[in-house]
């Protein structure tokens, strides 16, 4: 089996194998696409998915001088800084796109600090300038 052309497949399908915070496999996405078997052949190839997976990350991270968190929990891409990223109250990463409304509503939070210090969370105490100014 070639991993590379399996996992374009998958992908171009919306489906997505990804690596969990301990390093583990994990076949994720549609279940009309992620079939059992599609599962179990992830699963029956681990060890080659997470050494293609890590090799892949690696080189998406040397070719850009862009800083990011790390990967989302559930699509596997980049969370790039500035993209809108949000850690969920259980620890987990996920990317702007993937993020949801009850996602904010059970208590994620951005993992970005405010563009501009002294706006949100880092309250300088005094008036805030409107907007414009
Ligand atoms: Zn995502």
């Amino acid at each position: 089996m070639r991993i590379a052309a399996f996992l374009e497949r998958l992908r171009e399908a919306g489906g997505v194998v990804t690596l969990d915070g301990e390093g583990a496999v994990r076949c994720l996405g549609n279940p009309d696409v992620v079939t059992p078997e599609v599962r179990t052949a992830v699963e029956q190839h681990a060890g080659a998915f997470r050494v293609f997976v890590e090799r892949e990350r690696a080189a998406t991270l040397a070719s850009t001088t862009t800083r990011s968190h790390g990967w989302c929990e559930r699509c596997g891409r980049v969370v790039w800084v500035g993209t809108g990223g949000e850690r969920l109250p259980d620890g987990q990463l996920v990317c702007g796109d993937c993020v949801a409304p009850w996602d904010i509503e059970a208590g994620s939070v951005p993992v970005e600090e405010p563009e501009c210090p002294g706006v949100g969370w880092k309250d300088p105490g005094g008036p805030v300038p409107p907007h414009g100014s």
